[in-house]
């Protein structure tokens, strides 16, 4: 099996993740077809070693002493157009390139993604989602290897019970399915979605702009926080945000403003599904004392944004998840909240 698919071993995943931070893979192999995918998951049962799937390492932190099992890195390419609107998109396109081919286009649909980082079949995964647009709007369906069944399946978008950050394949079943691509459904000429309040405010006095305006306003924005990945910049050494928006009952909203001695409705909020609220994470760590650039020796929160712990020069994962654990431990005493990490961790 290993003769056609090359596998390393003592792989450092360090340079394969945007936050600069891990130890190795005890092995390391690098999919480009369904088969390799097929072949991979093959050979570490085979060996009865874990698996673990590896985009482009933009939602991870990975523990310092590594990964005792089998990395497999996603990086099928490919984009097909059908008529309609329709794009199967292999797993391992960047999804950024995707959205300016998309743009050349003229597609509609994806244009507040603009920015994100990472491989296009890491995106379902998450259901990644910034400036009023989530890929769960244009997802069709998903592609992927059911490890438990051995087979490639087509999974429809109703089945892929996309939520805030969550779905079928991070929450649901987690780890069961490899996406080797994804198809989605764009709009030919449709309008660009201006949803969300930063992004109206800077077309206030413009009329009509055009997808590609909007997206390159949505960069603009992400670069102004340390949101796009700029070489050399370091707040961008990162995952992006680290911590979800918890969502609260009406009386865990009344706790948060008796906390800080103001009413429910003085605190930013947005409503949730199942009559809750989203509360902005960024805004209780403010409150709780942790402010932009806020620094515990190689860990610390970016300069621009809030919310991104960044690796500030050889900091390891013990030094993250320890202020991870600061932060989640200070806004759980002042407000009985428990926050929830965005990326994935991996390693014992
Ligand atoms: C600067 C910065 C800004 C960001 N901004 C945003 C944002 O605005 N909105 C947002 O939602 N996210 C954001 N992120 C997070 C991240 O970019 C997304 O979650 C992205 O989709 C992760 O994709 P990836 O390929 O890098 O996945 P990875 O980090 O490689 O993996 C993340 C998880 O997805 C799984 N996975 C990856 N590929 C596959 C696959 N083919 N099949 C099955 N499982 C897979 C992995 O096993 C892992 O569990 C940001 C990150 C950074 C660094």
């Amino acid at each position: 099996m290993s003769r056609d698919l090359p596998i390393r071993d003592s792989v450092a995943l360090a340079p394969y993740t945007t936050f600069g931070i891990g130890g190795p893979a005890r092995s390391f192999a690098t999919a480009t077809s369904e088969d390799d995918i097929a072949a991979a998951v093959a050979w570490a049962r085979e060996r009865g070693l874990p698996l673990f799937v590896l985009g482009g390492g933009s939602n991870l932190l990975v523990r310092d002493s590594g990964f005792p099992g089998l990395v497999l890195h996603i990086a099928l390419r490919g984009i097909q157009q059908q008529p309609r609107g329709i794009f199967n998109v292999a797993a391992g396109e960047s999804w950024d390139d995707f959205v300016d081919y998309a743009l050349s286009l003229h597609m509609a649909g994806i244009e507040c993604l603009a920015g994100i980082p990472g491989s296009v079949g890491g995106t379902p995964v998450q259901n990644v989602g910034a400036y009023g647009q989530e890929v769960a709007q244009t997802i069709e369906s998903v592609r992927a290897y059911d490890r438990q069944t051995e087979k490639f399946v087509e999974i429809p978008r109703a089945r892929c019970r996309f939520r805030y950050r969550e779905s079928l394949f991070n929450t649901d079943e987690p780890n069961r399915y490899i996406v080797s691509q994804v198809r989605f459904r764009l709009h030919l000429r449709g309008l660009p979605s201006l949803r969300y309040g930063d992004l109206q405010r800077a077309f206030d006095h413009a009329s009509d702009p055009t997808l590609a305006e909007v997206a390159s306003t949505v960069r603009n924005l992400r670069r102004s926080k340390g949101m796009l990945l700029v070489p050399g910049d370091p707040d961008c050494r990162s995952a992006g945000s680290f911590f979800k928006n918890p969502i609260v009952t009406t009386a865990e909203l009344a706790s948060v403003a008796a906390a800080l001695g103001v009413k429910p409705n003085g605190i930013p909020q947005w409503a949730a599904a199942d009559h809750r609220i989203k509360l902005p994470a960024a805004w209780l760590l403010e409150r709780a004392g942790f402010k932009k650039g806020y620094a515990e020796g190689a860990a610390g929160l970016s300069s621009r944004h809030t919310l991104a712990l960044i690796n500030r020069g050889n900091a390891t994962c013990a030094d993250i998840e320890r202020l991870q654990d600061h932060i989640v431990a200070t806004v759980q005493q002042r407000f009985g909240l428990t926050l929830e990490r965005e990326p994935v961790l991996l390693g014992t």
